[in-house]
């Protein structure tokens, strides 16, 4: 490509509502513009190395037997209302009608969607394990969309959908899945790490995030100094009050006898900020209402999700079906303390479909929840996991980091098959609920992470894998024939032998030429100059600024 004929509009100056050096590269260098808070143009350089990111996880996906698909963005509201996502997702959802008064959302993500097309499609086990997954634009109406890239309102999202037979095979495809993320992040030369995750809104066991390491990840992660164990801090903090969190729990119980509290109340009762009772104590369906945890009945009250559904009544769980959904006994919920950990599953038949606070010090459990692996001080303050505690695995000790989040995968077991009747036939004719898992990863958001972890105070540098050209040539002086056309020679060539060239054509000083290409960061750099008369041009590695003159000849020999 000429330079002179594509758009990179390249800036000197900072841009001023531009936070961080990802944000402020990825603008100043021409890879993207802004066109609404969140909302973002990929310029042709932004799109290329989009381009490539996605050709990496498509090759990964397609390795492990996963099969590409692309579903609407347009997703109508009845397939939300059947999973109760459409009451319970919040503000985030962006919520349409159409020219009928239909309600349509646009689409988040799609177990909704893949779940009605596979339950449809797909009757018999015969049929079974499939994998699909697409690359598509999401819409998530972010209350902070920022960073650039990191965090948009509309934003391109690899998903990934499975549908099983067994529990057995769920767990083997996650596996896969686990391997090719891990490949895709090494391929992209991201230093990474897969965290024990929460699983949030999406609900579902199993879960791990793949966090790239940088300071300006809104997550953290406590990880062990000695082994691999790490997790997302919002599954390691932890509360560990015996005595008072008996107390809480009789408040608590009150809270429940009609008499609801806000999250400032309880967080005040607790002593404890808002953030973190957000973060550990409670799941809270909004920022205004926490689900409530009782003693003796598990029941469960939020009256936050009746209003919502306008109804009078909530179901609630039974044990078993609580058991279920949390891999833990509820037979014998102890005070609030050292491990516990709520969380609400909304399903159709039930609107809160599992709750679960566990705790009997000193009993460790084994259940799918890794909080409950921390276990501090029993009798000392409300306190959250720290630095220099214990690891939960026995090895080393914890360590904070800060992570940006760009994968996540989970083991959703029938949460959504359940919900929307996705059923089979297994091998003696018996109708069975089909087991899912879906793993998403943050392509638009892989930008961001490369571009904050690898480049330099010159701007950005791409590995040689997601790189929008292998090669920038660039011509120093266009008026001058012999350097002119030493450059277009060596532009036909380079394509010839399969690389892609970004040729600086254009009639701009040496200096300015030099600035934009150490800005656009591509790794490799031919300087074609005074010495070209002699054969001779000058080869630039971005990454170490290491230099060599050699001959024009030997160039093609040297190139990687
Ligand atoms: P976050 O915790 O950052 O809000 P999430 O947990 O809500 O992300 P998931 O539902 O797990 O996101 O979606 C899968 C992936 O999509 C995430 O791991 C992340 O890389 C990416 N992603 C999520 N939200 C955004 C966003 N607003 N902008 C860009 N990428 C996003
Ligand atoms: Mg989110
Ligand atoms: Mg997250
Ligand atoms: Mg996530």
């Amino acid at each position: 490509m000429k330079q002179s004929s594509t758009l990179i509009p390249t800036l000197r100056e900072v841009p001023a509502d531009a936070e961080i050096k990802s944000h402020q590269l990825l603008l100043r260098a021409g890879f993207i513009r802004q066109i609404a808070s969140g909302v973002y143009s990929y310029l042709p350089l932004g799109n290329r190395v989009l381009k490539k990111v996605e050709a990496i996880v498509r090759e990964e996906m397609d390795n492990i037997g996963a099969v590409e698909l692309l579903m609407p963005t347009l997703q109508p509201a009845e397939l939300w209302q059947e999973t109760g996502r459409w009451y319970s997702y919040g503000a985030e959802l962006m919520r349409m009608n159409d020219r009928h008064e239909r309600r349509f959302a646009l689409g988040p993500t799609h177990e909704e969607v893949i779940t009605s097309l596979v339950r449809d499609e797909i009757k018999s086990y015969k049929r079974l394990p499939l994998a699909l997954y697409q690359i598509q634009t999401k819409f998530r109406d972010e209350k902070r969309p920022r960073f650039g890239l990191l965090r948009g309102r509309e934003f391109v999202m690899k998903d990934a959908y499975s549908f099983h037979t067994s529990q057995e095979s769920l767990d083997e495809m996650y596996q896969k899945m686990v391997q090719a993320y891990t490949n895709i992040f090494s391929r992209l030369g991201l230093n990474f790490r897969a965290v024990i995750a929460d699983s949030g809104a999406i609900g579902g066991k199993d879960t791990h995030e793949f966090m790239v390491l940088s300071e300006i990840g809104e997550d953290t992660i406590a990880y062990s100094d000695t082994s691999d164990y790490a997790a997302n801090i919002e599954m390691a903090e932890v509360v560990t009050t015996y005595e008072k969190s008996n107390e809480a729990l009789q408040e608590l119980t009150k809270i429940n006898t009609g008499n609801h509290k806000t999250i400032e109340e309880v967080a005040t009762f607790l002593q404890v900020t808002r953030e973190k009772l957000i973060k550990s104590l409670l799941f809270v369906v909004d920022e205004e209402y926490v689900l409530v945890l009782v003693r003796g009945d598990h029941e469960v009250n939020d009256i936050k999700v009746k209003n919502l559904l306008n109804a009078t009544s909530v179901e609630l769980a039974s044990p078993e079906q609580t058991n279920e959904v949390m891999g833990c006994p509820v037979g014998n919920v102890g005070p609030i303390g050292a491990k516990v950990k709520i969380i609400a599953d909304y399903g159709v038949q039930s609107i809160v479909n599992g709750i679960c606070g566990a705790n009997a010090l000193e009993i460790h459990y084994t259940g799918v929840n890794p909080t409950r692996d921390f276990s501090v001080d029993q009798y000392g303050d409300i306190r959250f996991i720290q630095e220099g505690d214990p690891s939960p695995d026995g090895k080393g000790r914890i360590l904070f980091a800060k992570g940006i989040e760009v994968g996540h995968v989970f083991k959703l077991g029938t949460r959504y098959s359940e919900a929307m009747n996705a059923v089979y036939l297994d091998e003696n004719g018996r109708s069975q609920t089909m087991i899912m898992g879906c793993y998403g990863i943050g392509i638009s958001r892989v930008l961001t992470a490369v571009a904050e972890q690898l480049a330099d105070d010159k701007g950005l540098i791409w590995p040689s894998s997601i790189t929008p050209y292998d090669v920038h040539v660039i011509v120093v002086n266009m008026k001058d024939e012999a350097q002119k056309n030493a450059g277009l020679n060596l532009y036909d060539k380079l394509k010839q032998e399969r690389y892609d060239i970004l040729l600086d054509d254009r009639q701009e000083r040496a200096g300015v030429k030099f600035a934009d290409s150490d800005l656009i960061g591509i790794p490799v750099r031919v300087v074609v100059g005074k010495r070209v008369s002699e054969g001779i041009v000058e080869v630039k590695i971005r990454k170490t600024g290491e230099t060599i003159e050699l001959p024009i000849e030997q160039l093609l020999s040297e190139l990687p």
